[in-house]
């Protein structure tokens, strides 16, 4: 046969689906040549057109869409869920979070007699909980996967029981999940794209001759944060995919080093030529959901201005997760088991960051 594996990629445009979807039809991925299929609601952007892929539109929380349009695949040997709804409270989170997955995994495990594994993606809120309860419920860091389920409500605790539930419908079916940190990645549809949001006020700050000033706390600028590269992320996801050892498992993922903002903003600045405005040590604090709620229309003249692809404000900066990030310390996992299991992978944070930002701007995103 041509392919080896079949994947379908749940969330194709997101952050790190994005990511698969580049780094899956290349000739050297482990366990390929892989046939590629790409689900997202909206149509499919030039930025990830690029891929060679099957691009499919279809809203995963239609259960009847799910099933008329991914059931009608046969030949899906690996599931990657990169995609994830965000609600006004976290019972709400569970509930539409699991109504997805569900509907996902109905349309497939049935209809893909070669299905063999699914790969599920949550994250550090596994351990810190959910963002209404930030700060106030989390485990010690740093974070390993043997610590127990915290005792509050957490969307990433009904996927994982779904997925627990779900293998069981079909003998030799294994599943993985994976637990990325904050994620620098590149796309401009993702719901949480900090480094995007934070070139974008950068652009802002730049076009209206003001200083790149850190919205966030002293903590956040002094203390060592880590991040998760949406790119490593993918070639966990494919490694867990293939690797035996991987099989049945949760794992951590982050870069493998950690760094400080107070030594990152003056590289963001650089990237933008603005005038770097540091920490104000003696200034209030000012969240960037106020300072940047009127900013829609100078986005927009930025836009037409330097010739960027078209993109809404509020699509390519999410600036309450902005805010949620930089408001308090970051606390760090460990990736150990994930090593000890075999996947070495690692990036180099201070890359990752400007490789990134090129992307951001190769793409004209941004300027
Ligand atoms: P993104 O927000 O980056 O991407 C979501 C993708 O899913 C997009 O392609 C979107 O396209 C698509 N999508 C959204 N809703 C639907 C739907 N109803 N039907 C079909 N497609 C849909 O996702 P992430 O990678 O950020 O999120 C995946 C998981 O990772 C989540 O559990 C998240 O909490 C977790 N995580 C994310 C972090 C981050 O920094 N981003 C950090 C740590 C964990 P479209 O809108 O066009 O449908």
């Amino acid at each position: 046969p041509k392919y080896q594996s079949t994947a379908l990629i749940i969330g194709v445009t997101g952050i790190v689906g994005n990511s698969l979807a580049e780094i899956l039809p290349l000739s050297d991925t482990p366990g390929g040549p892989w046939k590629v299929y790409g689900v997202a609601r909206r149509p499919r952007p030039q930025w990830n057109a690029d891929h060679p892929i099957e691009y499919i539109q279809c809203d995963i929380s239609d259960p009847d869409e799910t099933l008329t349009k991914l059931g009608d695949l046969h030949d899906v040997t690996h599931l990657f869920y990169v995609t994830w709804a965000n609600r006004s409270t976290e019972s709400e989170n569970c509930e539409i979070n699991g109504k997805m997955f569900k509907s996902v995994l109905d349309a497939v495990i049935p209809n893909s007699p070669n299905l063999q594994h699914v790969s599920l993606q949550t994250g550090r809120k596994h351990y810190l909980g959910p963002f209404e309860l930030y700060g106030e419920v989390a485990h010690d860091p740093p974070f390993h996967e043997d610590l127990p389920r915290l005792d509050a409500p957490n969307f990433y605790y009904t996927l994982e029981d779904i997925l627990f539930e779900s293998v069981k419908q079909k003998e030799g079916l294994t599943w993985s999940v994976h637990r990325p940190g904050t994620i620098f990645g590149f796309s401009p549809y993702s719901m949480m794209n900090l480094i995007g949001a934070l070139c974008v006020y950068a652009t802002i700050c730049k076009h209206e001759g003001v200083p790149f000033k850190f919205p966030g706390t002293k903590s956040a600028w002094d203390q060592y944060s880590d991040c998760s590269d949406a790119d490593l992320i993918a070639e966990q996801h494919i490694w867990a995919a293939v690797d035996p050892y991987a099989k049945n498992e949760a794992f951590n993922i982050s870069n493998g080093d950690v760094f400080k903002w107070k030594h990152f903003w003056k590289v963001l600045g650089e990237q933008f030529e603005v005038e770097d405005g540091g920490f104000d040590e003696g200034g209030e604090r000012v969240s960037l959901v106020e300072m940047m709620k009127d900013k829609g229309g100078v986005w927009d003249e930025i836009v037409r201005e330097k010739g960027l692809v078209v993109t809404k404000l509020e699509e390519v900066a999410v600036w309450w997760f902005v805010d949620v990030i930089l408001g308090g310390e970051c606390m760090l996992d460990t990736m150990n088991k994930s090593k000890e299991h075999g996947f070495l992978g690692f990036r180099n944070t201070k890359s990752s960051l400007i490789s990134w930002i090129d992307k951001m701007k190769g793409y004209k995103i941004v300027p």
